[in-house]
């Protein structure tokens, strides 16, 4: 390309200012009148791609086969661009297509001719995958849980605010407006024509693992997460706080869990989080299907362990009430508080055993290890063993209970569970009814501390008549 004389002497008056010395290397761009490099400008990209369609479409014609994501005749790319950023993959990159050993290969097909994919089409998905896998990018696209990265789109684009509102913080003013919406049956403008998709990767040396794979409408994701959100929903036992800010006062239902809080709730640090419970958790949020049993039992399991009260989180008892309620084939579902016409066997004995912690509070104080904390893991698996002996103390332990309005009051709330329970409780609990026996339990704690707040405040209000507190 010939320099025309001003550019040259421009080029030299530049090299002069920047003190070029021997030896330099000097870079011309050719740009546009707008000073767009010309091939990032619209026609230098239209001329780029036609240029590479026709040495595409010139070469090994024999060798075309339908591709898989476009479905024309191409001659297939061997090997495809690397994914970065995949979770354990190798730091170098991993392929999500790759066929680098004999064995891979069938019936004499080389490489990734195993798994056709046209030029174009790999490295639309190769750098489709690659922008969404950035961790900085606005709005976010990526969310790694359990060692798993999922990435988010619609089939317009980019899923917006999508991540950021249902998955990090659920509980925004943004997502309040729109989950009302939802639920009167309006959903954000364009939603019933869009499409939703997640793909979850994972590394495995020179390799990328799909995990999982969604593709579910918008409209259908957002009324799924209303029931998702409704289905985990508790009353709290304590207040719900973040930083020293009270979110959920105790006693209302607990706020909307974030995706991390709820996968933490499955196990004791976050490294022990299992790859699968993410994949679950989506599943059940956005296409509205059932929690794995194993869900619920990884939050039944950390609850009698180590000690008490910070184990009965809300995300844990709204996991396993999520889990058995989707699950329960026309068995009462469990309400997000006290539900006092359930008659289920081990609901009662769960509710049972938080009134004779209270008993045992009322009667003699704060006693260490007490009831709770040395037989939750008998009760909740094994009632008929545990509370015959228990029930025997309790006699004691309201004796021993000053306030007469108070020890009245245990003394009924004992009898009217009591009373609907079969005389012989069960021998073993399965897993679902130590579900239910967990439930039981914080429904009747809950209850209790939000009855000692009431008569508090009525106290404090002058309203109520003396000799009934706890
Ligand atoms: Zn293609």
């Amino acid at each position: 390309m010939a320099l025309e004389p001003a550019q040259l002497g421009a080029a030299r008056g530049a090299a002069s200012t920047n003190k070029v010395k021997d030896g330099d290397r000097i870079a011309l761009a050719v740009t546009t009148a707008n000073n767009v490099p010309i091939f990032d400008s619209t026609a230098g990209r239209a001329f780029w791609r036609t240029y590479r369609q026709a040495q595409e479409a010139g070469k090994k014609e024999q060798d075309a086969v339908p591709c898989l994501c476009c479905g024309k005749e191409k001659a297939p790319v061997l090997t495809s661009e690397k994914l970065m950023g995949v979770p354990d993959g190798q730091p170098s990159g991993t392929s999500l297509l790759s066929f680098d050993k004999d064995s891979f290969q069938s019936l004499g097909w080389d490489q990734n001719k195993n798994a056709p994919v046209c030029a174009e089409c790999s490295l639309a998905y190769t750098r489709g995958l690659n922008h969404l896998l950035l961790r900085n990018n606005v709005p976010r696209t990526r969310v790694d849980q359990g060692g798993v990265a999922f990435q988010f789109w619609l089939d317009s684009g980019s899923a917006g605010d999508f991540v950021e509102n249902w998955l990090e913080q659920p509980d925004s003013e943004e997502a309040e407006r729109l989950l009302s919406a939802v639920r009167t049956g309006q959903l954000p403008p364009g939603a019933p024509d869009r499409r939703l998709f997640a793909l979850g990767l994972r590394g495995n040396g020179g390799r990328a693992v799909v995990t999982d794979w969604f593709d579910t409408s918008l409209a259908d994701a957002y009324r799924n997460l209303a029931r998702w959100f409704d289905d985990l929903a508790v009353q709290l036992l304590f207040d719900e706080k973040e930083k020293g800010t009270v979110y959920a006062k105790a006693g209302a239902l607990s706020r909307r869990p974030r995706l991390w809080v709820l996968c933490r709730a499955t196990a004791r640090e976050d490294k022990e989080v299992s790859t699968r419970t993410p994949t679950a958790l989506f599943r059940a949020a956005l296409r509205g299907e059932q929690l794995p049993l194993v869900i619920a039992q990884a939050c039944i399991r950390r609850l009698p362990l180590d000690g008490f009260g910070d184990f009965f989180t809300p995300a844990r008892i709204g996991l396993i009430r999520c889990t058995l309620n989707r699950r329960s084939s026309g068995e009462r579902n469990l309400m997000p508080g006290l539900d006092p016409d359930n008659n289920q066997p081990a609901y009662l004995c769960g509710r049972l055993l938080a009134t004779l912690e209270a008993i045992q509070y009322a009667g003699v104080g704060d006693v260490g290890a007490n009831i709770v904390d040395r037989f939750y893991g008998k009760a909740s698996t094994a009632p008929a063993l545990v509370f015959g002996p228990l029930l025997t103390l309790a006699q004691s332990h309201l004796g021993a209970i000053d306030n007469d309005g108070q020890r009245v009051n245990l003394d009924r709330e004992l009898s009217e569970i009591i009373g609907r329970l079969e005389p012989d409780l069960p021998r073993t609990l399965t897993l679902e009814a130590q579900g239910r026996f967990a439930i039981g339990y914080y429904h009747q704690k809950a209850h209790r501390f939000a009855e000692i707040r009431r008569r508090r405040d009525e106290r404090a209000a002058g309203t109520s008549p003396s000799g009934t507190q706890e």
